[in-house]
């Protein structure tokens, strides 16, 4: 049994928390919100009174905030009152210039890191499926995968600090871009007067083949399960697609990188927002780009 410091319990970190708590570890929770801490409590979390007290009494500590300025701010505030050698791992998306900045504070005060965000949401952090994507010194890996374990289905190391954010924000840059691509197909099969399943038949099978068709296809019909089938209950909400799209859009100017389509769909992504639907599945971007947002 490992005590677990557990700082952030909302959507994501609650469920995440929860299977720790399964898997036999001693968890602290704190998060600022009431409501969340109780749900925490029914999960089996010890509730404690600040994220301090939970990292002072904790061999790990997970964080699972919303972006980087909330993660350097609680660092900031824990790191000198956790124990030298606690293991630090954030598993919010967050810029990767945060994450590293995240990284050398921790080292600063001799613990160890790793920066882990997840993909596979709220569905993956019940179910214990998460894709885990690490980065951090081989040491820091190897303590923190034993304890990913029981909230993940995968865990890929993907290189020193920092790795683990820019491979989350490089994967959804694709996934942003695809979900547009696979919508503007099937809002010119329909002006063609191509049935959907017919697209679907055929793309899903041939060289337009791609998760945003396959197993999150934009219409309802050809994949049960897709948000498309509930009214685009999300699933992964546009607002954080857009959240994950901006970071992209940062770290490229940062690096010179030359991403003329992540822009673009970061713009589109921008306007779905705009016109009040933040909170609609990504994937309902279909009804904008058919003038029906
Ligand atoms: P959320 O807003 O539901 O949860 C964030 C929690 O952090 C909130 O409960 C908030 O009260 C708490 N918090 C903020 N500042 C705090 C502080 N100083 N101390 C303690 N608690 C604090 O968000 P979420 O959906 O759980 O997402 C968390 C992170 O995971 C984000 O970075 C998000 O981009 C990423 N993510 C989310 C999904 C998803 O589908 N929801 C999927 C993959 C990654």
């Amino acid at each position: 049994m490992t005590t677990i410091a557990f700082i952030g319990l909302g959507n994501m970190g609650n469920p995440m928390a929860a299977n720790l708590v399964k898997a036999g570890h001693k968890v602290l929770g704190f998060d600022l919100v009431p409501a969340s801490l109780e749900t925490a409590k029914a999960h089996g979390l010890d509730i404690v009174a600040s994220a301090g007290a939970a990292a002072e009494n904790a061999d790990v500590v997970i964080t699972m905030l919303p972006a980087g300025k909330h993660v350097l701010s609680v660092y900031s505030d824990i790191v000198g009152k956790a124990r030298k050698g606690t293991l630090f791992i954030d598993s919010s998306t967050i810029d990767v210039d945060s994450a590293r900045k995240a990284h050398s504070v921790a080292a600063a005060y001799g613990m160890l890191s790793v920066d882990a965000p997840v993909s596979g949401g709220v569905g993956g952090a019940e179910a214990g499926t998460l894709t885990f994507m690490a980065g951090g010194a081989k040491d820091a890996f190897d303590k923190a995968e034993p304890i990913l374990q029981p909230m993940a289905g995968r865990i890929v190391h993907c290189g020193e600090g920092g790795a683990g954010q820019a491979a989350k924000i490089c994967n959804n840059m694709i996934l942003g871009i695809s979900m547009i691509g696979v919508g503007e197909a099937f809002v010119l099969a329909e002006k063609l007067g191509l049935s959907h399943q017919a697209l679907f038949d055929v793309a899903s099978t041939s060289s337009g083949q791609c998760w945003s068709l396959t197993t999150y296809c934009p219409v309802p019909g050809p994949v049960p399960n897709s948000p498309a089938n509930r009214d685009y209950k999300p699933g992964f909400a546009a607002a954080l697609m857009l959240k994950d799209l901006k970071l992209s859009q940062e770290a490229a100017q940062a690096s010179g990188a030359v991403t003329p389509l992540g822009a673009e769909a970061t713009q589109l992504y921008a306007l779905f927002n705009q016109q009040g639907h933040a909170g609609t599945d990504f994937s309902g971007i279909i009804n904008f780009l058919r003038g029906k947002a």
